[in-house]
């Protein structure tokens, strides 16, 4: 580890190094109303009490306050939810679980049947629950697990089979509830107002425990999901070893990219690299990438790199520094490398686990499928190659290093992008409070309207329903009685048609039949995409990876409605480039900022891919571009936006800065940055930059939510703009490059080649904007 820490800067560079101290455990203990039934069966499974945060998230649901429980990962959340919902289900109510996954349900189930308290009827009811059982379910289970898929198609719709449930329900656990963002989270948002509303027709008003990932403001994220007040529980009182966290920056190499920008040598190539250096040293290392392909070609060049080394062709990395190993035991080290792949069998994944144990495997490359079914914790190092999106899932991976009583090292290494950049160089972003919440938006026209069809056909709306489903609803009723899905009678607002309501409301998805990804030599479905991503994500020729593993789309029929793909090995990657065209519809606030002004409205979005550009996966060399033929597509959605007025920016364009140019840098890397603040993907977010807009008659940058109606990120940017901005302006400061690179400026999905950018107008102007000294 020292060594790996030491190594000179002939590749990347430390660019932090931070050592997370052990957690002592506090004070483990039983709150007094838990039953001596209960104690007796954790006691068995080797649990004497509950840690502070478990007891305080657990003792304010037991009061009927509605809590979310918001801390690390193996922090025992389970046990602060389980302890209230079992105690109310041995007192006589009921207790339903819900959870995005089938997968997770089950695992509950299991733990829950561990338990064997008497009198507990736990059960699974979901889309496997077969039909003879589904009646027994309905009548006898007092602990139900479900998603949010059952509920909103199964349990709500006939909910009049449910009443005995329904009349003693007492809590509600949410779990994974940060899975719940963007527009599906908006969708479950609805179905959890829909459930409140038939829990007061049947006489109940459960409280609703909450379990996430650490993010910023979970209590408001929890009232924004639930519709009602929750308190919050962020405070990790769970014992955890040490860690020593580097971040890593890999160089700029002498490639030339795009407008002749250095290239930066890919994480997962760095990767490599340091993954056979950490062997060298016997270290157990587990590097996490984000594509089965990736996994491979990194345990490849580990191998190839070790190999050299064993035969004399390259020197040692930094002499002096370790004992070297024997040559013999030098020579079989290659062969102690592997690649994790999806699909094996259990045997197998027994065989690995116990070859990293044991240490006869000592580097290990895998994406995260491995969370699937390998249980391999105890390591020395563990390598991320990439920001993995959360802080979650960053902990989830540096977690898996770590055994009892020893530090325990990560390292992540950043990819060019002006997120990963910002992150290497700003490391509060990582071990200070967390800054990205999760964000939705269940005022969202487009996902309140099914819902509203759908509680109509469970129970018809009356007046006072209206302040559970929110301030828009009225407007969104009014339309749905002038399209003829409603009727307004005297007593309420009725479904009157044959069809299931519940089907208007695609929960998952957002608007438009779903794209099937179908694999041509085989005709098996992989996967559905959302219509409105499937121009980005399925295009012909691109690369598309499922699960981790590859495939190549050789024509994406849009009529259709079908994707079909080959599996392959392509040694580049794509990104759709797109074209967009923005108008301001309405701007519902806004606020100076600087001398300009920041807006949040709704706008009209016409969107075209036109091309996809290629990038070679060793080096991050761009291959060119290849056109594409899609038709333009036309939505409404939310958006953040800021203007500058022509007095604010006519001494920039004197100085010769490019004006357009730096806009248009400023709005790549403000895309980029946004998912440090809002929870969301690539394509979850678009932008337009322009010197002058007709909507404004100014120099206006936009960012707008890639979905239908709206679904949260551009109204964080907007609460967040202060920080968001100057993260933005701080990333493009940080990259050493020098005109504006792929780090900093550059976006693979420009639709306009990168042309025009200005990094030092873009430095200049943002500080305009922050009124910065710039
Ligand atoms: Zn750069
Ligand atoms: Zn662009």
């Amino acid at each position: 580890m020292s060594r790996l820490l030491g190594v000179p800067a002939r590749r990347g560079r430390v660019t932090h190094v931070e050592h997370v101290p052990a957690r002592q455990a506090g004070q483990a203990r039983w709150p007094d109303w838990v039953s001596e039934t209960l104690v007796t069966r954790w006691a068995n499974q080797g649990i004497f009490g509950l840690w502070p945060h478990q007891a305080e998230a657990a003792e304010l649901a037991h009061r009927g306050r509605n809590v979310i429980i918001a801390t690390g990962t193996a922090s025992g959340k389970s046990l602060a939810y389980q302890v209230p919902a079992l105690s109310s289900v041995l007192d006589g109510g009921t207790a339903l679980y819900l959870t995005p996954t089938k997968a997770l349900a089950a695992d509950q189930l299991r733990a829950l049947e561990a338990l064997d308290v008497p009198g507990l009827r736990a059960a699974a009811y979901d889309g496997d629950t077969p039909y003879e059982e589904r009646a027994w379910i309905r009548r006898h289970a007092n602990y139900v697990l479900t998603n949010p898929d059952m509920l909103h198609r199964g349990l709500l719709p006939g909910h009049a089979r449910w009443s005995g449930f329904w009349r003693r329900l007492r809590t509600v656990v949410v779990d994974e509830c940060h899975g719940y963002r963007g527009v599906f989270g908006s969708h479950v948002a609805q179905i959890l107002r829909r459930l409140r509303r038939v829990c007061t027709r049947y006489g109940s008003s459960p409280v609703f425990v909450l379990a996430s990932a650490t993010a910023s403001d979970p209590g408001a994220f929890a009232t924004r999901l639930t519709g009602l007040q929750t308190a919050e529980v962020t405070t990790d009182a769970s014992p955890r070893g040490s860690i020593t966290f580097a971040l890593w920056e890999p160089p700029l190499t002498d490639l030339r990219g795009e407008g002749g920008a250095p290239v930066r040598r890919p994480a997962a190539a760095e990767t490599a690299d340091l993954l056979a250096d950490l062997v060298l040293d016997g270290t157990r290392t587990l590097a996490f990438v984000r594509s089965r392909r990736a996994a491979e070609s990194v345990a490849l060049s580990a191998r190839a790199r070790l190999s050299d080394l064993a035969s004399g062709m390259i020197s040692r990395p930094s002499p002096g520094m370790a004992a070297p190993a024997s040559l013999t035991s030098l020579a079989d080290l290659p062969g102690r490398i592997a690649a994790y792949r999806a699909g094996y069998l259990a045997e197998e994944r027994r065989g690995l686990e116990r070859a990293l144990r044991s240490g006869d495997l000592l580097g290990l490359a895998t994406t995260n499928a491995l969370e699937l079914g390998v249980d391999v914790s105890g390591l020395d190092a563990v390598l991320i190659a990439g920001w993995p999106g959360t802080r979650a899932s960053l902990w989830q991976q540096a977690g898996r290093a770590g055994r009892a009583g020893q530090d325990a090292l990560a390292v992540l290494i950043a990819r060019d992008d002006p997120l990963d950049t910002y992150l290497v160089h700003h490391p509060e972003a990582l071990f200070g409070r967390p800054v990205e919440a999760i964000v939705l938006d269940p005022g969202n026209p487009y996902v309140l309207g099914p819902h509203l069809c759908a509680a109509a056909a469970e129970i018809p709306l009356t007046e006072d329903d209206l302040e559970i489903f929110g301030p828009t609803s009225k407007e969104v009723l009014a339309s749905l009685v002038g399209d003829g899905l409603l009727r307004r009678r005297s007593s309420g607002w009725f479904w009157t048609r044959r069809e299931r309501a519940t089907d208007l409301a695609d929960i998952r998805g957002s608007g438009g039949a779903p794209v099937q990804v179908v694999e041509l030599s085989t005709g098996c479905l992989l996967g559905t995409v959302d219509e409105s991503s499937a121009h980005t994500t399925v295009h012909t020729g691109a690369v598309y990876v499922h699960q981790g593993e590859t495939f190549l789309v050789t024509e994406l029929d849009l009529e259709a409605g079908v994707a079909l793909v080959e599996a392959g090995t392509p040694d580049y990657t794509t990104f759709a480039r797109d074209v967009t065209e923005i108008s301001v519809l309405e701007s519902f606030r806004s606020h100076p900022l600087g001398p300009g002004e920041l807006h949040f409205g709704s706008v009209e979005v016409t969107r075209q891919v036109v091309s996809y550009l290629k990038r070679r996966l060793q080096s991050g060399e761009p291959l060119g571009d290849e056109a594409l033929d899609l038709p333009p597509r036309t939505l409404r959605t939310r958006a953040v936006w800021w203007t500058l007025p022509a007095s604010a920016i006519s001494p920039l364009a004197e100085a010769g800065l490019d004006l357009g140019g730096a806009a248009h840098a400023a709005e790549h890397a403000s895309i980029g940055m946004l998912p440090l603040f809002a929870t969301c993907d690539r394509w979850d977010i678009g932008g337009v930059s322009t010197e002058l807009h007709a909507d404004t008659g100014m120099l206006t940058v936009f960012v707008y939510d890639g979905h239908e109606g709206g679904a949260g990120f551009a109204e964080r940017g907007f609460s967040r703009a202060l920080e968001w901005l100057t993260a933005t302006r701080e990333a493009i400061a940080s990259c050493e490059c020098e005109r504006g690179c792929p780090s900093c400026i550059q976006s693979p999905k420009c639709g306009n080649g990168n042309e025009p950018l200005d990094k030092a107008g873009a430095l200049r102007l943002l500080a305009v904007l922050l009124s910065m000294n710039g």
